[in-house]
């Protein structure tokens, strides 16, 4: 049965990480093996900072110098890795620098998340071509597969959608009953055509999760710095637990509402074929890891809280006094769609709609200019939305204290609340 492993830009990220590739690989001797693999590092965050000094004229010189510290960067891991003995590969990573460079030339006029297709899928070209050198010369015989041919989409950059029967096909003639290991790149894809496209920051976890569906894997495991999803993030939350089991639709509760765990679409196409996914820490691989399948019992075992930073507060009420009835709803939520711009709360009242949403200063601004034409709109910058699936007696107050509600939102299993940024706490605590 096929497994597959996913290991995200923290387990690349340097010569070192990617040694530690090779005893977790070998240690799995099953095959089909694919491994799927995300840029190294920042370096996607790199490429976007490129971008957008490629498409700006007056940032020529800065263009030059990210471009040169990435090139410098990726060869660096080269020469940790391989030292002298590794020209083919330097000239590999050369061309592959050279058709970027070359990519940003030919787009800079073209819409920008087409540019944005052609050239930050470099970050997860660059790393698997490294990581399949390293493998091959430990003695893993690996083949690369190029995911741009395999995971076919439509031309929707930025987020492109899968076509599945063609994906389907592909992936299974290319990577069915392989006895090496296959290695791909997360997060990119490519039309019919042979236009690269990406599937959203954080997509690699999704790449896997098609890898599994397509070929029927036994199992996806993705290899994290964490041992595993916690009910909290652990770098803001100071007594954060681990969840060890949790079941795909509260996965994607966690992932929907702002948890940084798994990407929200990895979980539907397991799901649908029963495909279990384990979280586990290559640093720590004896950990006890945590495993998400089709079994809810233990979803309400620990309240989990996610925060949002960098929210924004929009009320939305009717010129002439009326009521915020459907066709008034509707003609709102309308707009949001159209602008693109998705609420992570919304409320209302008699004579208002409360919006909570990310702060993206194009989409924000053209929704609000278009709400204007009808409603008289306030909004209020800079809030952090707090949410906790499973709350607990007395935990949300406990959660509260000392700051003031700005907006809240409650169901039986989901208490979201906003608060001014400037009221939380630096570190947060889960109360017992
Ligand atoms: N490299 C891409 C990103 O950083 C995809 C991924 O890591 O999942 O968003
Ligand atoms: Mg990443």
């Amino acid at each position: 049965m096929t497994t597959v492993f996913k290991f995200g830009g923290a387990s690349v990220k340097d010569a070192d990480a990617i040694r530690h590739l090779t005893p977790l690989i070998e240690a799995h001797k099953e095959r089909p093996l694919v491994v799927v693999i995300s840029a190294m590092g920042k370096t996607t965050n790199a490429l976007e900072a490129l971008l957008a000094d490629a498409r700006d004229d007056s940032r020529g010189e800065d263009y030059r110098e990210r471009f040169a510290s990435l090139k410098a960067s990726h060869r660096e891991v080269a020469d940790a890795l391989f030292g002298d003995d590794a020209d083919s590969l330097k000239a590999r990573l050369d061309t592959l620098f050279d058709e970027l460079d070359e990519q940003h030339r030919r787009h800079r006029d073209s819409p920008y998340p087409e540019h944005y297709d052609q050239t930050v899928c470099y970050g997860e070209l660059l790393s698997t071509t490294l990581v399949a050198e390293w493998l091959n010369r430990q003695g893993v015989e690996t083949e690369w597969l190029d995911a741009r041919e395999l995971i076919i989409t439509d031309g929707q950059h930025q987020n492109a959608n899968l076509d599945w029967s063609a994906t389907t096909d592909a992936i299974r003639k290319r990577a069915g009953g392989d006895d090496r290991v296959l290695l791909t790149q997360g997060f990119i894809g490519g039309t019919p055509g042979g236009v690269s496209t990406t599937l959203g920051r954080e997509g690699s976890d999704f790449s896997a999760a098609i890898f599994a569906h397509c070929l029927d894997a036994a199992e996806v495991v993705i290899w994290k710095d964490v041992p595993g999803l916690f009910n909290a993030d652990p770098r803001r939350f100071d007594n954060a637990v681990q969840l060890k089991r949790l079941s795909y639709a509260e996965t994607i509760e966690l992932a929907w509402h702002g948890a940084k765990v798994i990407h929200p679409k990895t979980l539907g196409p397991l799901k649908q074929k029963a495909i279990p996914l384990t979280v586990r820490s290559f640093e720590t691989p004896e950990a006890p890891p945590s495993v998400i399948d089709a079994d809810t019992r233990f979803d309400a075992e620990h309240p989990s809280c996610i925060l949002r930073d960098d929210q924004v507060l929009l009320e939305v009420k009717p010129k002439d006094f009326s009521f915020m009835d459907e066709p008034r709803q509707h003609d709102i939520l309308g707009r949001l769609v159209e602008n693109g711009v998705h609420a992570n709360l919304i409320d209302g009242g008699a004579m208002q709609i409360t919006l909570c949403c990310d702060n993206k200063p194009e989409r924000l601004e053209s929704l609000i200019e278009s709400l204007k034409d009808d409603y008289e709109v306030t909004r209020q910058d800079e809030l952090t939305l707090l949410t906790v699936r499973y709350p607990c007696q007395g935990m949300l107050d406990a959660l509260s204290e000392g700051r003031e509600t700005l907006a809240e939102r409650r169901n039986a299993t989901t208490t979201q609340r906003l608060f001014r940024t400037e009221e939380c706490p630096e570190t947060w605590h889960l109360p017992d």
